[in-house]
Order: structure tokens, then sequence, then C-alpha cells
């Protein structure tokens, strides 16, 4: 069996990527690693650069239909994380790390068994950077520069046409719990989020001799605060919606009545649609929070992620594989939704698009504990699993099932629900 065969090189290959975690667009040595291990799998690869660090590259091209199989390179900022980069705080408790090992394993079981050739779809994998939405003073730095126009990687990616030829997607991803067998998850939908930032401006006066005439930015912001936590009562249990204001910086001193207080949130919610509503309900809270105190506001508004809708379809044939799968024992297929969110939403209005995730960690997913505890099933058992449903898929896609939308569409939808 190929995949023990392969697993002390994908043991050691995790580890390296573990101990060496690089924020988003800066992936350069775990790009030099998956080119390298690329290339020695198979020394007539042609390999496609994009943005930074990103790379893509087919199995074949000549079949009608084409898949990607999606991994990021990137890891979280947690600088308190066990094993965190002592310099950039990037950390991988994300488990981004096991979606390349995964990648790359499926990459040379194709490439050493050629059983690709008999498949009747292409196969492009694509290494994207920059999933996890952090770093975004440097993001901006290099939007500045023109390097790239989104802090996402797979929205850049998207703009760049690297998924212009693609007519499916597969993602993977770690699941944030410990399980005591062998898991497996499907269908999870994702939220989606707006970036908001509420920049308050009052008017600046000494505190004790003239508190009178100044308008206490902080104090609106206080307002502002308990305007949301009323708020909650009015949005819908069934949207997910999250918000999670925090004082983006303070510049205060107790003798100076605060004259600027600027408050950032993100924004979840399991539709666009709602999003907008709810984030019409948020700037009148800040209107009127500043107006109530004689102060005024000043609202901006960022797209995140757009909300992931999991393509049913595509996962009858997860499905079919897990039930002829003795491997892996345990199936999660009925959690619906999680308020967390991904890049993989917005590959996801390009075309249908699945994230199968996998146990096999311990410790809080972004927490300063999470690590792989099951190595055999992370990295020998669920690459094999993924095979699988590439042999369930292999004859039987109904492509009249699939949807595509172009970037520029994906690009008027950005704006009208930012406008
Ligand atoms: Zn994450
Ligand atoms: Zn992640």
């Amino acid at each position: 069996m190929f995949f023990d065969k392969q697993f002390a090189e994908m043991q050691k290959i995790a580890n390296q990527i573990f101990e060496n975690p690089e924020l988003g667009y800066k992936e350069w040595k775990t790009k030099t690693l998956v080119e390298e291990f690329l290339k020695s799998k198979n020394n007539q690869i042609e390999l496609n650069y994009f943005s930074t660090t990103g790379i893509k590259t087919y199995l074949s091209k000549d079949k009608p239909v084409t898949m990607a199989f999606i991994a990021e390179l990137d890891a979280v900022y947690a600088p308190t994380h066990f094993c965190a980069d002592k310099e950039t705080g990037a950390a991988h408790n994300c488990g981004h790390f096991t979606q390349i090992t995964t990648a790359l394993s499926l990459y040379a079981y194709l490439i050493e068994t050629e059983v690709y050739k008999n498949y009747d779809f292409n196969i492009a994998f694509v290494f994207v950077p920059a999933e996890e939405y952090l770093d975004l003073d440097y993001r901006e730095n290099l939007r500045k520069e023109g390097t790239v126009t989104y802090y996402g990687g797979k929205p850049e990616a998207m703009k760049l046409g690297v998924f212009d030829d693609i007519d499916f997607g597969i993602c993977v991803h770690a699941i944030g719990e410990t399980f005591d067998e062998p898991t497996i998850e499907i269908g999870c939908d994702l939220a989606g989020f707006l970036y908001k930032r509420y920049h308050f401006e009052g008017k600046a006066t000494h505190a004790g001799f003239d508190p009178f005439s100044g308008v206490n930015a902080y104090s609106i912001s206080t307002l502002f605060n308990v305007g949301l936590g009323l708020l909650r009562q009015q949005v819908r249990d069934d949207q997910l919606v999250r918000f999670n204001p925090i004082i983006m910086n303070s510049d205060m001193s107790t003798n100076v009545i605060p004259n600027r207080v600027t408050v950032g949130t993100d924004l979840r919610t399991k539709t666009t649609a709602y999003m907008q509503e709810t984030a019409k309900k948020l700037d009148l809270a800040a209107e009127h929070s500043a107006a109530a105190l004689s102060g005024s506001v000043e609202i901006e508004t960022q797209m995140g992620y757009l909300p992931f809708v999991q393509d049913e379809y595509l996962n009858t044939f997860v499905k079919k594989a897990f039930d002829k799968n003795e491997e892996i024992t345990g199936l999660i297929d009925d959690r619906g939704g999680i308020a967390a969110a991904g890049d993989i939403g917005d590959l996801a209005f390009l075309f249908p698009c699945i994230q199968i995730s996998y146990g096999g960690f311990t410790g809080a997913i972004h927490g300063d504990d999470f690590r792989m505890i099951d190595d055999r099933f992370v990295l020998e058992q669920f690459p094999r699993f993924v095979s699988q449903v590439f042999e369930e898929m292999n004859g039987h896609l109904d492509t009249s099932k699939f949807y595509k939308r172009n970037y520029k569409e994906y690009e008027q939808l950005i704006e009208s629900i930012i406008k």
C-alpha cells in the first residue's frame, strides 16, 4: 500500500513545517520545501508561481473537467504557542501544515502509480498563501506597493486567474477537537465576515479644569459597546452572527478628555444579505452613540471572506468513500455550520467546492497547545481516504450539477456588499 510506504517521509515534512511556521505571503521556506518535494517526485514537473509564494501544478490538462486540490501554506500569528517562531510569532495552530502533507502525499501517490491517467478529470494542485486574516499592516503595505490586491490568498489567486480553468475544488482542514477514533467531518459550512472600523471623534479639553466643553470619544465608544451588547437580542440565531468589538488604538491620558478612539470589529453571518442588514444596525448604533454625546464617527468597511456553502453533490462522493473505508470510523455530517470563516467561501463563489475536515489533533485550534497527536491517521490514512474520494468521483461526476462564475462577478458582489 502506497501511503504507509510514504508515512516516514510525511512525518519528517510535517515536523519540518510545524517547526518552521510562516505568516501569510511570507511562506518562503514552506514554498521551497513544497517545490523541492514536487520536483523530487517528478523531474518533468511544470510549476506555475503566483502572487508571492503560491504554486500551481497540473497532473494532466487533456480532460474536459479539472479539479483543484487546494492546500494552504500559512500559519497563524500566535506568539505564545509552544512551537511559535520566536521572531515572527507564527505558529501552525490551525493545522495547515497537514493540508500540505496531504497534498504532497496525494501528488506522490498519483504520479508514482499513474492512476491519475485513468481519471476522467484533470487534477491541479494549488498551494495557496495567506488564508488566515491577520498581519494586516504588512498586507496593507503589500497592497500599497502593488504586490497583492487582497489580504486573502484565494481571492488574490482568483484575481490573478489561477482558478480560471478549474471546475471544482477540494480543500481539507483540521478539526479543533480531540476524538478517540479516526474521524472526518463533511458538509460543515462557514460564516462570512466583514471587517469594520469605527473612528469616533470628540473634542480634547483639560479633564480637570474644563471637561464641560470636551467631547469624550472613549465614552462614545463605551456607549457603542453597550449598544452592541443590547443589539445582540435583535440578531437572528440561525445566522451565526458574531461581532467582537475591540479598542484598536489607545492614546489617552487621564488629564485630557480623549478625542479619538477607534473601535474595530469583525461581523460574521451565514449569508451576505444578513451581513449587509446587520452592518447597517451596527453603523446606526455607532452614529447614534456619537450623536448622543455630541461627537462624530467615521466608518470604514472592508470585506473579509464570503460565507462558505459546501457543495452537497460533491460531498456525496466523500460519503460513499467513507462508507467503504474501514480505517476511518468516525463521521460528523450534521453540524450544519460554524462561525469560523475561510477564503474557501470566496473560491466557492466561482465553482463548487468542498472542505473535508479531519481529526488527529489535540489542544485548542488557534490556541497555545494545538498539535497533531495521531500521525498515522493524519499523514497516512487520511490522504489514502482522499485518494478513495477521487476514485469515487472518477467516471461519475455529473457536471450539469456544477456552476461557474467569473472573477468579475465576484468583484461586483464584493463591491455591492461594502458600498
Ligand atoms: Zn485558522
Ligand atoms: Zn485554517
